[in-house]
């Protein structure tokens, strides 16, 4: 009888020549248990909020504090903190009914691209994305809108909406607006509002300053300035005199202009944001080499940098530990002491030994190990170092197309 159901099923979709993804279906079984539960908005998703910076919602309250002392009076005020919250590292999700309508193509597009958000982010990070259970009373909600925007930060209670419109949300080119407005709730703020961004934009005179707002106190985590980033604008967003004049210019990038603002993928540097204020324990770095994609090896663990044993490592642990770092591939490993001057690990720890990936893993915390510590039988003479491919990036390009440039030996 299943199998019947099936092949009617496949019929039915071959028949009318659409392809419904496993992971709409999977996802649709998934949520089926509350599905009809009444969604209870987070406090502080007020009938009239007001919109900052784009597409945040704030209450009026917020938006006033916002106006008169800027992100800095905001962030440090009592309005704020008082609806500030942090996800925990599981993030229950729940999708409207009206997205998941499957007999509708402009839903059907947003909500694979919901799931294609989630994916990416559950893959690279500890976080971890799931359908919420009824029993989940705090949990990020996607519903359909007229345009794209969220609130900042997770909720005290609730349902978090993210709101999705099919131009904003929809089709390929958009596949990671859902990722956009869940990083808004997980605290992170517009890549050209950082306190940093004169030295890499101008903003145009015929931009809205509302949308253009530097954040003096926006943490950058330390994290350098990336234009790659889903969390950048476009040169074309907010421009009051499209499309003569973008509203803002790039002082230091090298690509084509209209791939800034590219919502296709997150980037490394989104990744390592989220890493950084979320999943400490799951960060890696290269340390002391001639550029940022060669150096020793290290692990944070516990927020504590310590090295990695060279028993046993090996090109495919490699592989996966430099696509990781965001980088096509490994050209070598070698000891960490063969790297002139750099400076010595003697009092780190040695935090991993006998790293065993297949080469095909995501994530080099998922591959076998033995995690050490202090004590051992290897020394800091062991460490590895590796030298990673340096990255391949999409230049230019529309939707999925783009020209592949490979920066190789500078
Ligand atoms: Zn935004």
């Amino acid at each position: 009888m299943k199998g019947e159901i099936a092949v009617i099923l496949f019929l039915t979709l071959t028949v009318f020549g659409r392809q419904i993804p496993s992971v709409v279906d999977q996802d649709a079984a998934d949520t089926e248990e509350c599905a009809n539960r009444e969604i209870i908005k987070a406090p502080d998703e007020v009938d009239d909020p007001v919109v900052i910076d784009g597409d945040i919602l704030v209450s009026k309250e917020q938006a006033a504090i916002y106006y008169e002392s800027g992100w800095d009076g905001l962030v440090n005020s009592e309005a704020w903190n008082t609806n500030l919250y942090k996800w925990n590292k599981r993030i229950p999700y729940q999708i409207s009914k009206e997205i998941k309508d499957p007999s509708d193509s402009k839903m059907r597009s947003m909500h694979l691209n919901i799931r294609s958000s989630l994916q990416e982010i559950t893959q690279r990070t500890c976080l971890s994305f799931e359908p919420a259970g009824c029993i989940d009373f705090t949990y990020l909600y996607f519903a359909k809108g007229d345009e794209c925007y969220t609130y900042l930060g997770a909720p005290v209670f609730g349902a978090r909406t993210v709101y999705l419109g099919y131009s904003c949300g929809g089709g390929s080119s958009r596949a990671r607006t859902p990722a956009h407005e869940a990083m808004h709730t997980m605290g992170r703020y517009h890549e050209q509002t950082r306190p940093d961004r004169d030295t890499y934009v101008t903003i145009n005179a015929n931009s809205c300053d509302d949308q253009m707002k530097k954040n003096n106190k926006a943490d950058t985590l330390n994290i350098g300035y990336d234009y790659s980033s889903v969390m950048h604008y476009s040169r074309w967003q907010c421009s009051l005199s499209r499309p003569d004049k973008p509203s803002m210019t790039y002082k230091k990038w090298t690509g084509n202009a209209d791939y800034v603002g590219q919502r296709q993928v997150l980037s490394a540097k989104d990744v390592e944001h989220i890493k950084v204020y979320y999943c400490p324990s799951m960060m890696m770095r290269l340390v002391g080499g001639r550029d940022n994609s060669e150096g020793r090896l290290e692990v944070n663990n516990e927020e504590v940098w310590g090295t990695v044993c060279s028993h046993g490592f090996d090109t495919n642990d490699a592989n996966v530990v430099c696509k990781y770092l965001g980088r096509p591939g490994v050209e070598e490993v070698y000891s960490a002491a063969h790297i002139q001057n750099i400076q010595s690990a003697q009092d780190s720890p040695i935090w991993m030994s006998d790293l065993e990936c297949t080469g095909q893993e995501d994530n080099p915390f998922t591959c076998s190990q033995k995690v050490m510590k202090h004590h051992t039988n290897c020394d800091h003479n062991q460490d590895v170092a590796i030298r990673c491919s340096k990255a391949a990036r999409l230049i230019g390009g529309n939707d999925n197309s783009g020209r592949l440039e490979v920066y190789y030996n500078g």
